[in-house]
């Protein structure tokens, strides 16, 4: 399916992640978001049910908790191989590896 906006250039085939419609294909104009967009869009397929949108976006939700709680685990392995803790004379000394550091 070859779908032209009002620019005359082929539409690629996009997915909403809105509230409304999470997951729903539409065709948009190719040099959307910039100024010069005609700002075409047009539904692929019709509306999904309720209970579809519902379900969807309760599993939008957990997917990004998911990947909020692995970068968090990811930065925290990496901080951990930065800072080295020792204890001595009642003192922490911490080392940074300032290349690693750098690196962040
Ligand atoms: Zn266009």
């Amino acid at each position: 399916m070859n779908v032209l906006c009002r620019c005359g250039k082929p539409t690629p085939l996009k997915v909403a992640w809105t509230t409304a419609n999470p997951g729903r294909r539409f065709f948009g104009c190719s040099l959307y978001p910039k100024a010069n967009s005609c700002r075409f869009f047009q539904w692929y397929e019709p509306p999904f049910p309720e209970q579809a949108n519902i379900v969807i976006s309760g599993l939008l939700k957990k997917t990004n908790k998911l990947s909020e709680r692995e970068r968090m685990l990811k930065f925290l392995a990496k901080v951990s191989t930065i800072f080295q803790f020792t204890f001595e004379s009642g003192f922490v000394h911490v080392q940074i590896d300032k290349q690693l550091f750098d690196s962040m």
